[in-house]
């Protein structure tokens, strides 16, 4: 059988004590557990000089090959290319974003040195699956070093209108680079749409052809949709059994029979976290008989320090919450509960499930898995209700959730007033339909399906 070969930015080891590592690890690491296979990355580490050889460690049947960075070239790289000009372009928040040719240069070096250290640990029938925007140019970096196995690219986040993108002056270049892969999947049809509008320019496809004619004149690329799910059954025996934990049932113990929202999040602008927070501040301000009766949970760690705009966030989160808390709250309430810290997947699960409504509401995102896992947690005969942006990949899969523009404060709060008041008999109809959305593409169907497509492209 193929090795699968997952390569992202960051390898997150699972004994390794990252416990938020976030919506691409899971992924990853699906990838990885049926077949076995290797993962490689970086290791989280950056040193001063050029980096050493690359360490490999063996857990089960997975391998680590993990490599250090340059302390430089990981400014530059990570916080400046990847996260200021490519996630804030394909999140559409265009405010955030920033481009420095210096930045590009240090990414284009970068992906070269992942395929330089990667190479010699390729075998001939290895299927190689790229994860995420820090690596697009990874594949004509293989290829140029003498690669020929199949290699496809997963896009965890949104790929953005051509109008957008034509903002970053360097997306031809990218646009070319996602042509070297023999398969490109993305998290919904509308992304996928978004990115055959943008390669039919008529340079960008002229290009293309030139470019596989010197690289590997091989079939088509294949480009597709692959929305990304959960392991249901694994949140679900999650949820049940870790009820009783003792940090669970003190969490439940300080409730006193309140109603509890629960968002879980990193601590990322595109979360929409303070406009979260301003719309809770609206139902208490809009619905008055609603306080004292609901308890809002948001669990946010803190991720990409080195990036400035995730400080001033974190920032403006505690300002919120202290000011909304100061004019809310009661002798024996405090109406927002805000944490600014990760906890492990049982104790999530169990979160979850105890909850009466799950705010996901993001800006802007490619998938969003926290509203899957909602879902998923819940009490099927007593099941709470998942509000979700119309933004979020999930949008597009969960219909029956209370969908909301998450701009649109006023809204937000009725869709969150909706939701406590919802009657059980609804609730129970809208779950079962999504949990069997969520059932019918779980995280197996999309790793086989991707693998698959890797199948048919070698052939
Ligand atoms: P993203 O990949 O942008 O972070 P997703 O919602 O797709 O967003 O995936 C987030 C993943 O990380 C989920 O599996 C979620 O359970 C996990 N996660 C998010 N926040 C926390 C946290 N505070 N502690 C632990 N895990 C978290």
């Amino acid at each position: 059988m193929s090795r699968v070969i997952a390569v992202s930015n960051r390898v997150a080891r699972p004994r390794g004590g990252s416990k938020s590592a976030g919506g691409l690890a899971v992924g990853v690491l699906a990838a990885l557990k049926e077949h076995g296979g290797l993962w490689f990355g970086w290791n989280g580490r950056t040193v001063r000089g050029e980096p050493g050889d690359v360490t490999l460690e063996e857990d089960g049947r997975i391998s680590y090959a993990t490599i250090d960075l340059n302390e430089q070239a990981y400014e530059l790289y990570y916080n400046g290319f990847s996260n200021t000009s490519l996630w804030p372009i394909c999140h559409y928040l265009l405010g955030f974003f920033r481009y420095e040719r210096r930045e590009f240069d240090a990414y284009r070096r970068v992906n070269a040195l992942f395929a330089r250290k990667l190479l010699p640990l390729l075998q001939p029938d290895d299927l190689i699956w790229v994860h995420d925007y820090h690596l697009i140019p990874l594949a004509s970096e293989l290829r140029r070093a003498g690669a020929r196995q199949p290699i496809g690219f997963y896009l965890h986040v949104p790929f953005p209108d051509i109008e957008v993108l034509r903002v970053l002056p360097v997306y031809r270049e990218l646009l070319r680079s996602l042509c070297a892969y023999d398969v490109v999947g993305f998290q919904t049809p509308r992304d996928l749409r978004c990115f055959k509008e943008a390669i039919a320019e008529r340079d960008i496809g002229g290009l293309e052809r030139a470019d596989r004619r010197n690289t590997r004149p091989a079939a088509p690329m294949h480009a597709d949709a692959f929305p990304i799910g959960i392991d249901v059954d694994d949140c679900q025996a999650l949820a049940m059994e870790s009820g009783e934990q003792d940090n669970v049932r003190r969490m439940v113990r300080h409730l006193h029979g309140r109603q509890l929202l629960i968002g879980v999040d990193r601590l990322d602008y595109s979360k929409g976290l303070p406009d979260r927070f301003r719309a809770f501040a609206r139902l208490l301000e809009n619905y008055p008989a609603i306080r004292n009766h609901v308890s809002y949970l948001q669990i946010a760690p803190a991720t990409r320090s080195g990036v400035r705009a995730y400080a001033e966030i974190r920032q403006e989160l505690e300002q919120l919450a202290g000011k909304i808390n100061g004019e809310f709250a009661d002798i024996d309430w405090v109406p927002i509960r805000y944490l600014n810290r990760a906890f492990d997947r049982p104790t999530l699960m169990a979160f979850f499930r105890e909850a009466s409504v799950g705010l996901v509401t993001p800006l802007r995102d490619g998938m969003n898995l926290v509203a899957k896992e909602f879902i998923a947690a819940q009490d099927e005969t007593d099941p709470g209700v998942l509000v979700l942006s119309q933004l979020a990949g999930a949008a597009e899969e969960l219909t029956e959730a209370v969908l909301v523009n998450p701009y649109d404060v006023d809204g937000v709060a009725d869709g969150v007033h909706r939701a406590l008041s919802m009657p059980r008999e609804e609730r129970v109809e809208r779950h079962a339909s999504m949990l069997a959305t969520l059932r019918r593409n779980d995280i197996t169907a999309w790793r086989s399906r991707f693998v698959d497509a890797l199948l048919a492209a070698r052939q």
